[in-house]
């Protein structure tokens, strides 16, 4: 089949607070589109989480990967925040075994996420610039697979709100993160929801992807990060010929915390 994707490693159902989509449907959705495995990443945005629904989404996962033999539904989780509070993000972690970890970012320390702000350039700068550093910490600390939606400030910033932020000036910092996470031999995930917005991007675009790459990055995850069966893998072709473009050969998921390595064809 010549499907649009193999996998899709950033889906939320019902169990994320920010959607209401039933796993199941998920799944056919998938299976619709050929795609051969995917990983649940409900949010365990880790100042306000619910164990009760990780541990749903995971018991999901297992039992809709144990019904089909034609997909792999994977168990995972999106991670956010989690240098904000240690403790539970130990908790968090040690609550079910997991394929996946999939970290982010939404809202650095004393602020909401970025989805609420709506900062002039002067803050621009000043928001962006903690973003990174708490993002460059997170990649210290080092307990996740892949690293997702990098510079996800700049979908709100730039994207919705037009405020024009020259990337040069954080250029070091992101080098970075990029070359650390590559060293780790994490992952660095595209995501692409942002395309999902009239003028959107990739998050992150194909500069960094590429950057990545020439900084001795080894492994991309690819997420549609939908939260409606309808967003299942869109985006995946740009998002495939950016990695492509910037010279991987394929996109990896995660089983038992392992790369597995899923070749574009
Ligand atoms: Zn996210
Ligand atoms: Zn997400």
């Amino acid at each position: 089949m010549n499907q649009i994707t193999r996998c899709d490693c950033h889906l939320h159902t019902d169990n994320s607070f920010d959607s209401e989509t039933p796993a199941e449907r998920l799944v056919e959705r998938a299976r619709e589109l050929g795609i051969e495995t995917i990983a649940i990443t409900d949010h365990c945005d880790i100042l306000e989480w619910s164990d009760a629904n990780i541990a749903r989404s995971n018991a999901q996962a297992a039992e809709l990967n144990d019904r089909y033999g034609d997909i792999t539904v994977l168990r995972g989780i999106e991670l956010g925040e989690p240098l904000q509070a240690p403790e539970q993000t130990a908790i968090a972690l040690g609550l079910c075994e997991y394929d996946f970890v999939l970290c982010s970012l939404h809202n650095i320390r004393n602020e909401e996420d970025f989805y609420y702000l709506h900062p002039n350039e002067e803050q621009a700068y000043d928001l962006i610039g903690r973003y990174f550093e708490e993002l460059l910490e997170t990649v210290r600390w080092n307990e996740f697979d892949s690293l997702a939606h990098f510079t996800y400030p700049l979908r709100y910033i730039t994207d919705r709100d037009g405020v024009t932020v020259d990337m040069s000036r954080f250029q070091p910092i992101m080098r970075e993160i990029l070359s650390l996470l590559a060293a780790n031999g994490k992952a660095l995930e595209i995501n692409t929801s942002g395309l999902r917005s009239p003028g959107g991007f990739l998050l992150p675009t194909v500069e960094y992807v590429s950057l990545f790459r020439e900084l001795g990055g080894r492994y991309i995850t690819l997420g549609s990060d939908a939260h409606v069966a309808e967003h299942v893998a869109v985006g995946m072709r740009e998002g495939i010929a950016a990695a492509r473009q910037a010279g991987f050969d394929c996109a990896t998921v995660f089983v038992n915390r392992q790369p597995v390595e899923i070749p574009f064809d």
